[in-house]
């Protein structure tokens, strides 16, 4: 996987969910490559070197407000990662109207919100690379996680779609399926769930966030221009044919 070169011009990167797990080793590979980084999250604490913005993706004004932010710091966003996500775990009989809506809201039409804000300035820039995080569970299903996998699922429809009417502005719009990975998310499982799930991942372990981060790079960067509408696994071979 080809990597950014040095001579590159840093680009308007901005990540949100970025102050911890996933996100925060995304945001910290941007800076890495030297790119200018902003991180939108509702408690703050961006990485350092990223600029910290508060934005809660279910309320569009905050939306609005965070790109105009990071526009008059960096520029127009270059490069989206919408990663922000939620869980709130339950079997279907037992789960509530709000169980369902808040999981939709901030992982399925926070995304939408922040792709649509962004390709208004790709599209002037006639370039871009949107890539929303999915999860193996939206593809594979999960008991237990019916409104989480519907929202995952969701996003492959919405990138793909977004691949087909952005395509001609060399706009690109990608998903990246992790399966489980170390974080505060997956932290509160019980150590008998872990052992269940560790059973069934080829690799046999947990990723590491910025195994993760490694294919959101490699999306945004020059050696991926050509892909669009994919949905990359990143899953210790958790989700194969799916
Ligand atoms: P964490 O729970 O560690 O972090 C979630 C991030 O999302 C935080 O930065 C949080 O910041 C932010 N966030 C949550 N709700 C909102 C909101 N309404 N508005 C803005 N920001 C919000 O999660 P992970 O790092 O584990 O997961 C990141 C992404 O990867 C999620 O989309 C998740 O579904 C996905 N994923 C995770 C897997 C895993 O095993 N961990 C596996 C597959 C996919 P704050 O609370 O400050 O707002």
């Amino acid at each position: 996987m080809s990597e950014q070169t040095a001579e590159a011009q840093p680009r308007s990167v901005l990540v949100t969910g970025g102050n911890r797990g996933i996100g925060r080793a995304i945001a910290e590979a941007f800076l890495a490559q030297g790119d200018k980084v902003a991180v939108t999250t509702r408690n703050g604490g961006a990485p350092e070197g990223a600029l910290d913005v508060r934005c809660d993706v279910t309320d569009p004004e905050q939306v609005e407000a965070a790109f105009a932010t990071v526009e008059e710091a960096h520029g127009p966003v270059e490069v989206l990662v919408a990663n922000a996500g939620i869980t709130h775990d339950t079997l279907l009989l037992r789960m509530s109207e709000d169980d369902w809506s808040s999981v939709i809201d901030t992982n399925l039409t926070g995304s939408y919100r922040l792709a649509k804000r962004a390709a208004k300035g790709m599209l002037r820039l006639r370039r871009g690379r949107i890539v929303f995080v999915s999860s193996v569970v939206g593809l594979l299903g999960s008991a237990g996680q019916v409104n989480y996998a519907a929202s995952k699922a969701g996003l492959v429809g919405m990138a793909r779609s977004i691949a087909r009417e952005l395509g001609s502005r060399s706009i690109t719009a990608n998903v990246v399926a992790p399966g489980f990975v170390e974080t505060d998310m997956t932290g509160v499982l019980t150590d008998e769930q872990k052992a269940l799930i560790k059973a069934q991942v080829p690799l046999q372990r947990y990723a590491q966030p910025a195994e993760v981060a490694q294919a959101v790079t490699w999306l945004a960067s020059d050696g991926a221009a050509y892909v669009t509408g994919a949905v990359i696994p990143v899953d210790g071979g958790l989700g194969m044919g799916h």
